[in-house]
């Protein structure tokens, strides 16, 4: 029979660092969140190794009495809580009274305090969980801890420590996850005596941010907010032209703590959905602030994870508030001119500068005259050029950029003209060739991929295929919901040998199919007969379209979404129907496609989420061409 006895108390605070305390971050997690506890207006942190030979953090929160000091390194032992009641109801960042005897158990530990009205301090010292005399000391109000040699006594633990870059690494995002969510906070880190971080507090939560991850991300951060009664949301997420590979610039704070939760982020991923490349993650800096008895802390060992009473609450009023905030912001990508520094103040040295000038007039000089050869040349060309792009230098003579003609190609360029998916409507008595002359397009084409346009704020390059793909996909999106995609009968159905595995799948999601417009039938073995399909792919073959949704079909995993398949369904065929980077487009096809521009949900990004256009502001062109 084996015999029940009960542990020591360091083999039971031995167990509990296990949980708790798993590297030097963890020690730093907990030590700063004991003095953000405190009440604490400044916190300095210094490592030493990666934190594996020493952590040390130093507040000027309230302290500890000298007669306190053995019970604060006591397990289960807190300020924090008294009853069980409380624990649903925390509003501190501890509450276990854990993580000091753990972290002294696997560690030496120097413990030195005073508090605010005392005149001396006490310290107390802690060796692999022996216990030493309090004795007095000097030092100033607040807490300073000191942990040296982390797991010197658990060689097993010791072990699974990683470089000092590693473990530097992840103390680091200890520090920053908590230096982020107080941002009133004057926060230091130091490494090997480097100072890698000053924080002075900050009532402006972006210059936090900025300090962190840069000023550029900073200026693309867009403030989201919402207020549910008893949730309220708020903060910043990324415009969609950052974004990262992972998940971890993905900041969730709540009640002031961090935390990381599912469900938050695929709200987070349902809201940029279409705005960013398959495989990357959007970013964002968020507080939740709810009632403390509306969610469960105490689920997780380092409260990492908590559980919310109403998380399908919350989930909705992320995904409604970032998306009612993606509609009415302005999310096109703005072309970032490369400064380097210097090249200004070169242009400060008056002999530097007349060179410059000199070399800019010379420049001028050359293209005027070449412009005016080309002019006399392909004049009659280029009538769309006139009054489009005035590249001219003021004081020389008006002359047009030279473009590439562009002609009005025979036969029309949208298969769906004419079912009216894209009809350029108000074009369509346009006619052909000699109108356009006279008139001043909205855009032109170059390099039969892109087109160029001019607003008040600047100029805009526009990528052709992006842009219409993104049309299409939003008007066939909504016409496949409402059922009525123009789909076109074929008089004799198309036989399409598939393999099993892709029969089987075809025919699995007929339904489905069929709401895109393609119908399948089962004929006989491995092949299937298709009877109609979208009338805006009429120049596709119907086994081309039927081979390619399947490869869709079969790539989306075993038990793919409906939502998403239907999608990602969506996304190929408004690529296919689009025209394509290479194709020439007439003037009228090029104002269809600008107009239809304004018309888009989200004109900004195609469906897979690259930008349809980039935007130079007059100042980003007047900045590169040294005007300003
Ligand atoms: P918990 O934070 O869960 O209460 P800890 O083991 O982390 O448990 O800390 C035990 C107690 O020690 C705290 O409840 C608090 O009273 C005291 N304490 C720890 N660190 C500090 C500090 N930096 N300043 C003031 N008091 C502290
Ligand atoms: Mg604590």
């Amino acid at each position: 029979m084996p015999t029940i006895r009960q542990l020591s108390a360091s083999v039971v605070n031995k167990i509990a660092a296990g949980e708790v305390i798993e590297r030097p971050a963890s020690v730093v997690k907990e030590l700063m969140e004991n003095s953000v506890d405190a009440g604490s207006t400044r916190i300095d942190v210094s490592i030493e190794q990666g934190g594996m030979e020493l952590v040390r953090i130093a507040d000027n929160g309230c302290g500890i009495d000298a007669e306190q000091l053995p019970l604060a390194l006591a397990s289960h032992a807190t300020s924090k809580i008294q009853d069980a009641d409380d624990l649903f109801a925390v509003a501190t960042l501890g509450f276990r009274g854990e993580a000091l005897p753990s972290i002294a158990e696997v560690s030496q530990l120097l413990l030195r305090s005073r508090t605010h009205d005392s005149t001396a301090g006490a310290e107390v010292e802690v060796i692999g969980g022996q216990m030493r005399d309090v004795a007095p000391c000097g030092c100033p109000p607040g807490t300073i801890i000191e942990v040296r040699n982390l797991f010197y006594n658990t060689p097993v633990r010791r072990k699974f420590m990683r470089t000092t870059q590693t473990e530097l690494g992840h103390a680091t995002e200890a520090f920053t996850r908590l230096a982020l969510a107080h941002p009133h906070i004057h926060f230091t880190l130091r490494h090997n005596g480097r100072l890698i971080h000053d924080l002075p507090p900050t009532d402006d939560w972006r210059e936090r941010l900025a300090r962190f991850f840069g000023a550029d991300l900073a200026e693309a951060l867009i403030w989201v907010e919402s207020n549910d009664g008893s949730i309220q949301l708020s903060g910043y997420v990324a415009n969609p032209s950052h974004s990262r590979a992972n998940n971890r610039m993905q900041y969730l704070f709540l009640n002031g703590r961090h935390i990381r939760d599912r469900s938050l982020q695929h709200a987070l991923s349902e809201a940029y959905r279409g705005l960013l490349l398959t495989g990357r993650y959007p970013i964002c800096f968020l507080r939740i602030e709810m009632p403390p008895d509306a969610v469960d802390v105490n689920v997780h060992p380092t409260k990492l994870e908590v559980r919310f009473q109403d998380g399908g609450q919350l989930y909705s009023q992320l995904l409604g508030t970032l998306r009612t905030r993606f509609l009415s912001t302005d999310l096109t990508a703005r072309l970032q001119p490369e400064r380097s520094a210097d090249s200004y103040t070169e242009l400060d040295r008056p002999d530097l500068a007349a060179q410059a000038e000199a070399a800019r007039r010379e420049l001028v000089d050359w293209a005027t005259g070449e412009l005016n050869k080309r002019h006399q040349v392909t004049d009659e060309a280029r009538p769309a050029a006139q009054g489009m792009l005035d590249l001219r230098p003021s004081t020389q003579p008006r002359a047009p950029l030279v473009l590439n003609r562009i002609d009005t190609p025979e036969q029309s360029w949208m298969p769906s003209a004419a079912s009216s998916a894209t009809a350029p409507s108000a074009n369509a008595a346009g006619g052909q060739g000699g109108d356009y002359v006279s008139r001043r397009p909205t855009a032109l084409q170059v390099h039969n991929r892109y087109l160029i346009a001019e607003n008040e704020e600047g100029m805009i390059i526009i990528d052709q295929h992006a842009l219409h793909e993104r049309v299409l996909y939003e008007q066939i999106r909504e016409k496949v919901l409402a059922g009525s995609l123009e789909s076109q009968r074929l008089l004799v159905p198309e036989p399409v040998d598939l393999s099993p595995q892709e029969a089987a799948a075809v025919l699995d999601q007929k339904e489905l199919l069929e709401k895109l417009g393609v119908e399948v039938e089962p004929f006989g073995g491995d092949t299937v007969l298709v009877s109609s399909y979208p009338a805006m792919l009429a120049k596709n073959s119907p086994a081309e379209i039927l081979r390619e949704l399947v490869e869709h079909l079969l790539s989306g995993g075993k038990q793919p979404d409906r939502r998403d398949l239907l999608d990602e369904l969506l996304h190929m065929i408004s690529c296919k129907a689009a025209v394509k980077y290479g194709d020439r487009l007439s003037p009228e096809e090029i104002d269809a496609l600008v107009e239809q521009r304004h018309l888009a949900q989200d004109s900004h990004h195609c469906p897979h989420g690259r930008p349809t256009a980039l935007v130079f502001t007059r100042e980003d062109l007047d900045r590169q061409f040294k005007r300003i």
